[in-house]
């Protein structure tokens, strides 16, 4: 998931549109015993500013796959997420940072991968959980 930063800049194309299927590591579902099913959905927009820095509108989506956290019964939601975000030429302990010629976004796709997850999982909205009777 590479945005030619240096490419784009000789193109005089300082903006565009990005879009990618990443396969995202199995270790990044926090859920016990869910899954994301198939492939995680990257699209996005890019705009380069003057001093190089790049901000970024990221699209996540993603189906997750699972037990419902209250019945055990299989459950899954279609999970949508959006960010902005900056890539800076110089670590500034805050935004995302790249090299001035290449950004990859692996980083900070993990990273919505892991900021939109539910903490829980339900087969119906309105799931009671396990009903003793
Ligand atoms: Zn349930």
């Amino acid at each position: 998931m590479i945005i030619d930063v240096a490419r784009q800049i000789a193109l005089k194309q300082y903006s565009g549109n990005f879009s990618f299927e990443y396969d995202c590591p199995a270790e990044l579902v926090l859920l016990p015993s869910a899954q994301i099913d198939g492939i995680v959905k990257v699209e996005g927009e890019f705009e380069i500013y003057e001093d190089d820095s790049v901000g970024i509108r990221l699209k996540i989506s993603y189906l997750l796959r699972g037990e419902c956290s209250y019945c055990l019964e299989p459950a899954s939601e279609r999970v949508e997420y959006q960010n902005d975000i900056l890539y800076l030429t110089e670590d500034d302990g805050e935004n995302y940072s790249y090299n001035g010629f290449k950004i990859d976004l692996t980083t900070a796709v993990n990273d919505a991968v892991l900021f939109s997850q539910p903490q829980i999982l339900l087969c119906r909205p309105d799931c009671k959980g396990i009903e003793i009777k």
